[in-house]
């Protein structure tokens, strides 16, 4: 784990006791501050204070003597309504930050006097594909030899990564959460793949949900934007910060279209990705074998990971070895088993519409299972042409009647994971896909969407 510098003496607030929030408060103490930790939930007090951290009741906290309030970024500090004690300390004017903000405020303060080559932070936002883009970035860099830790949103604290020796990238995901209250945000290379519609109520609606992810690139400063031009936000972040179509700072991206002008453009169209830059093509990419990258989703995160591995050196035929063995993450088009000709694939991750509406992009002749607790924003999107490629929906979910009514395809409603399974296989002929995408929450029946997937694949064992 890596220590916080330059707290030594002060006083740090810690509000929010999950995995992020104990790794900063260890890194705290180690680096010499007092920590007040403290979590709504008894639960996750103890878990802390069985781990040595200090508690402090921040309901009745002296604001007057914290110089910092760090923040988990499950608690809200704006909308729907501020969390008490957010409000308090803001109140009390004492900054308010994450782990993410005292992270860039460390790393660099290290001292990289013996090192030849200086190591870089690169960060991947987004609404879908963060953690795919990062870990990719991440498989690409280590089959070619290149130290990298990989952290963030994707289940590990930063300050949870070993201090960066000489030359390493650190990959980074980053949520909106996060780049929206970091007060440090200063990446080498920043990524966003995509923006549509997630977590509207946390940012009051769309235009702050970009906003948060703008803060990135916008209060950042990389060296190097890579941005997904494929919704109109991602054209307008890339229009506004380069200078002029030579500009090279800003890498655009696009699964759907080729990229004209005379920029340095990466685009993946019918299965090949192809870099071009200043009008001409440089490199080509076959992606159609690719196992651990189906689909014109995937294609968008490989034209990112590509464009990021570009960035820090790396020949294209090198990438391409990377991206051929990668095997893909858990719960992300990740292929489960075959029988008989029929293909099993877990998207247990599309949690969202568009998540689910690009994985039935990707796939043919779909025994679709979804459902599950709906977001808001209704299941339009799911409904022809997104739907022309499935053969029937099994829909699971305490309330799949009510979503089975939603969708323009042939339905059955099998409520749990079980009957959807044993239904979808049952009706499935050599050349099918049963895919889980759910396009919905899993809370209503599991805790998780690992969980979700997880019962998918038992009940495919099972068959
Ligand atoms: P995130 O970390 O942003 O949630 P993941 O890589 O975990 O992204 O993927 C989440 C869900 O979105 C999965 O269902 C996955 O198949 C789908 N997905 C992955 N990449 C993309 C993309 N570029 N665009 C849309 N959906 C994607």
């Amino acid at each position: 784990m890596i220590t916080a510098q330059g707290v030594s003496g002060q006083t740090y607030a810690v509000l929010g006791l999950g995995r992020s929030g104990i790794s900063a408060a260890r890194a705290l103490q180690q680096g010499g501050a007092q920590v007040w930790a403290w979590d709504d939930m008894a639960e996750a007090r103890d878990r802390a204070s069985a781990q040595g951290i200090p508690m402090h009741d921040l309901t009745r906290a002296q604001w007057n003597e914290a110089d910092c309030l760090i923040v988990s970024p499950g608690i809200p500090h704006l909308y729907p309504t501020p969390n008490p004690i957010i409000h308090a300390a803001l109140r009390a004017g004492v900054p308010v930050d994450n782990d993410i903000g005292l992270f860039f405020r460390c790393f660099s303060d290290q001292d990289w006097q013996d090192f030849d080559t200086v190591p870089k932070v690169v960060t991947v936002t987004g609404s879908n594909g963060k953690s795919t883009t990062s870990a990719l970035i991440h498989h690409i860099l280590q089959s070619a030899n290149r130290p990298t830790q990989l952290a963030g949103n994707i289940g590990r604290g930063v300050f949870d990564i070993e201090p960066a020796i000489d030359g390493e990238v650190v990959v980074l995901e980053l949520s909106s959460y996060q780049t929206e209250l970091a007060r440090a945000l200063t990446p080498d290379i920043a990524v966003l793949t995509n923006i549509s519609p997630d977590h509207l109520d946390r940012h009051a609606g769309l235009g702050g949900y970009f906003a948060a992810k703008r803060r990135l690139f916008a209060e950042g400063g990389p060296d190097r934007a890579i941005i997904g031009i494929d919704e109109t936000e991602g054209l307008f972040l890339a229009n506004q910060l380069s200078q002029g179509a030579h500009d090279d700072r800003v890498i655009r991206i696009s699964s759907a279209q080729k990229i004209d002008g005379n920029g340095w453009n990466v685009f993946a169209r019918k299965g090949f990705l192809s870099e071009y830059r200043k009008g001409k093509q440089v490199a080509s990419i076959d992606l159609r074998d690719m196992r651990g990258l189906p689909g014109a989703h995937n294609h968008q995160n490989a034209c990112a990971a590509y464009a990021v591995t570009r960035s820090l050196g790396l020949a294209p035929r090198v990438i391409e070895q990377g991206m051929a063995s990668f095997g893909g993450l858990a719960h992300r088009s990740q292929h489960i088993a075959e029988k008989n000709g029929v293909h099993f694939v877990n998207d247990s991750k599309a949690t969202n519409v568009d998540s689910a509406v690009k994985a039935l992009e990707a796939f043919e002749n779909i025994r679709w299972i979804c459902g599950g607790l709906q977001k808001e924003g209704g299941l339009d999107a799911l409904r022809a042409p997104a739907a022309a490629n499935v053969k029937r929906a099994y829909v699971i979910g305490r309330e799949a009647a009510q979503f089975a009514l939603q969708l323009s395809c042939e339905t059955v409603v099998c409520t749990t994971m079980e009957t959807a399974v044993q239904q979808a296989a049952t009706d499935a002929v050599s050349g099918d896909t049963v895919l889980l995408a759910p396009a919905a929450a899993s809370f209503d029946q599991y805790d998780n969407f690992e969980q979700r997937g997880q019962d998918f694949i038992d009940q495919v064992a099972k068959i």
